[in-house]
C-alpha cells in the first residue's frame, strides 16, 4: 500500500492531467463564444461532449477512491486536509451520477438550449414547456442520486454554493426581499432624475475598447497572463496559469454597458489570476463558489465602480474622451450610473432591483422541484412573482420566465449564487473599509491597488480551502447576511449612516 505522500502526489498528478484536460475545454469554450463559424457548432458539440466525457472518466476512476481512502486514514492539515476534503466531495458526488444519467442530461441540455434560443426568439413558451418538464424531471434524480438531509434542492445549489441549503436561502433572500422593496420604493421617490438624452449620442468604439483596457489594468488585471476580446455574451474564463481571458461587448450608444461589463468580469478575472499557481489543479487553488466569485466582479462593478469616489477619478477621462460627455459633471455621471428603476430584464437591472429578480427565480425554481409548480404554470407564476416584488406586468415570455438561460442548461440552484454574490460583496467591502482606513482616497485618485492586493491575501489566495460561508465568517466576522447589503444601499441612494 502506497504511503499517504505518495498517494497524495499520486492523486495531484491525476488532478493536474485531468484540470489539464478540462483547460482544453475551456479554450474551446472562450473560442465558442468569439471565434467560432456557426458552421462549426455541431463538431464543437462532439470535441466539448468527448472532453466531458474523459473528464468525468477521470474523475470517478476507482483508483481515486483507494487513493482517497489511504489518504482519509492518515493525518493531514492545512491545505492537504482542505484538498483531501474537496476532492473527497467531488469524487463521492461524480460517482453516485450514473453515466447513464450524466449523459442522458448533457445531451437534453444541449438540445434545449437550442430550443429555448428559438422559444426567445418567437416568445413562446410552449416550445421549451416539454424540455423544461425533462430538465426538472432529470434533476429531481440527480438530486436523488447525490442525496440530500432534508430538501432535494439542497443536493443541486450544493454544486455552485457548497454548504448553503433551501432552509437558509430561504430564510436570508426571504429577510432581503422583505426589506428590500419597501426600500426601492424610497429610493425610487427620492432619487434625482438623470439625461437620459446621453444615450442617443454616438461613443467610438475603438475609443470605448481603449477606455475598457485601462480600467481592467487599473484594478490590477494582469495583460501579460490575460486577454480581453469581444463577444455577444461577457464572461470570464480561467484557463489555467497564466492564462485568464474576460470578454465584453460594446454598444455605440451604450458606452457604460462595455465599461461596467469589463470591470465586472475583470473582478472574476482578478480572483482567478490571484489563485495560487502552486497548488494550481487542487481545490485550493480554485474559487471557493460561484457566490465567492460573484462577490469579487460586483464588488468591483458596483460598490467601487459606481461610487462617487470612483468618478473623481474616472469622470476626468470621460469627458475628454467623448464629446457628449463634456459638460457632465461628476456627481452627473453618479445619477447617471446609479438610477434604480424596477424593471423585467435581470440582466439590466440596477443594483437595488436586481435581487429581486433573484429572489423570484429562486422561490420559482424551487417550487419546480417540488412540484408546488408545474412547467406548464411556469408563466403565469412567474407574471404573479413579477407583480409582487417589482409592480409590473408581464407583457410575454420573453420579457418573462423564457429571459435566462440557465435552466436549459440544467442551472437549477445556479440563481442564488448571484445575489450571495451581492451580499459577499458587500460584507467584504465592510470589512476592506476597517482595516484600510485610506480605501476611499485612494479609489478618489484611481490608486486601486491597495485594495486588489487586500482581496488577494485574504479571499483569493486561499482557493477551496475554506467553504464559502466560513470564508466569508473569517473575512468579515460575521456569517453571511443581508445587513451588510442593506446598509450599503441606504448609506448610498438615501444618505442613512449605519
Ligand atoms: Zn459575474
Amino acid at each position: 500500500m502506497p504511503s499517504a505522500d505518495s498517494a497524495y502526489g499520486e492523486l495531484l498528478d491525476r488532478a493536474r492531467e485531468s484540470a489539464t484536460l478540462g483547460s482544453c475545454a475551456a479554450v474551446l469554450g472562450w473560442d465558442e463564444r468569439t471565434f467560432l463559424p456557426p458552421g462549426g457548432s455541431g463538431l464543437r458539440g462532439r470535441q466539448m461532449a468527448l472532453l466531458a466525457r474523459m473528464c468525468h472518466e477521470m474523475a470517478t476512476h476507482p483508483r481515486v477512491g483507494e487513493l482517497l481512502q489511504i489518504l482519509e486514514d492518515s493525518e493531514l492539515n492545512g491545505t492537504h486536509a482542505a484538498n483531501l476534503r474537496e476532492w473527497r466531495r467531488g469524487y463521492d458526488r461524480a460517482v453516485k451520477l450514473p453515466s447513464e444519467l450524466v449523459s442522458e442530461l448533457a445531451s437534453v441540455t444541449s438540445e434545449a438550449q437550442s430550443v429555448w434560443q428559438e422559444a426567445k426568439h418567437k416568445s413562446d413558451f410552449a416550445l421549451f414547456r416539454p424540455w423544461l418538464e425533462k430538465i426538472v424531471l432529470l434533476k429531481r434524480r440527480e438530486a436523488e442520486c447525490v442525496g440530500y438531509v432534508e430538501d432535494a434542492y439542497d443536493a443541486l445549489v450544493d454544486e455552485f454554493e457548497p454548504g448553503a441549503t433551501a432552509l437558509e436561502l430561504t430564510r436570508m433572500l426571504g429577510g432581503l426581499s422583505r426589506d428590500l422593496a419597501p426600500l426601492v420604493a424610497e429610493i425610487v421617490a427620492k432619487q434625482p432624475s438623470a439625461d437620459e438624452s446621453l444615450w442617443t449620442q454616438q461613443y467610438p468604439l475603438d475609443v470605448q475598447e481603449q477606455i475598457c483596457r485601462e480600467v481592467a489594468k487599473s484594478v490590477g488585471f494582469d495583460f501579460h497572463r490575460g486577454r480581453l476580446d469581444t463577444t455577444s455574451h461577457p464572461f470570464c474564463t480561467g484557463i489555467g496559469p497564466g492564462d485568464c481571458r474576460i470578454l465584453t461587448r460594446y454598444h455605440v450608444n451604450k458606452p457604460f454597458e462595455a465599461f461596467f461589463g469589463t470591470l465586472h468580469e475583470a473582478g472574476h478575472g482578478l480572483y482567478e489570476q490571484g489563485l495560487l499557481e502552486s497548488e494550481w489543479a487542487t481545490p485550493c487553488g480554485m474559487a471557493a463558489s460561484f457566490g465567492i466569485h460573484e462577490s469579487q466582479s460586483r464588488l468591483w462593478e458596483n460598490q467601487i465602480g459606481r461610487s462617487r469616489e470612483f468618478w473623481s477619478a474616472w469622470g476626468p477621462r470621460f469627458r475628454s474622451a467623448f464629446s457628449a460627455f463634456r459638460s457632465t459633471s461628476d456627481e452627473e455621471f453618479w445619477c447617471l450610473l446609479n438610477q434604480v428603476k424596477p424593471s423585467l430584464i435581470r440582466i439590466d437591472a440596477d443594483e437595488a432591483t436586481y435581487n429581486l429578480h433573484i429572489v423570484l427565480r429562486f422561490e420559482l425554481e424551487l417550487a419546480l422541484m417540488s412540484g408546488d409548480v408545474a412547467a406548464a404554470d411556469l408563466p403565469g407564476a412567474w407574471a404573479d412573482k413579477v407583480r409582487q416584488y417589482l409592480g409590473l406586468p408581464v407583457p410575454d415570455d420573453a420579457h418573462g420566465c423564457l429571459q435566462d438561460i440557465h435552466w436549459s442548461f440544467g442551472g437549477i440552484g445556479y440563481f442564488p449564487s448571484y445575489t450571495l454574490g451581492n451580499l459577499y460583496a458587500a460584507q467584504i467591502l465592510e470589512a476592506a473599509e476597517k482595516q484600510i482606513p485610506a480605501l476611499w482616497d485612494g479609489v478618489r485618485e484611481g490608486q486601486l491597488s491597495v485594495l486588489t492586493d487586500w482581496l488577494r491575501a485574504n479571499i483569493h489566495v486561499h482557493g477551496q480551502r475554506f467553504q464559502p460561508a466560513e470564508l466569508i465568517q473569517r473575512v468579515t466576522g460575521t456569517p453571511p447576511d443581508p445587513g451588510a447589503f442593506l446598509r450599503y444601499l441606504r448609506g448610498k441612494y438615501l444618505g442613512v449612516a449605519g
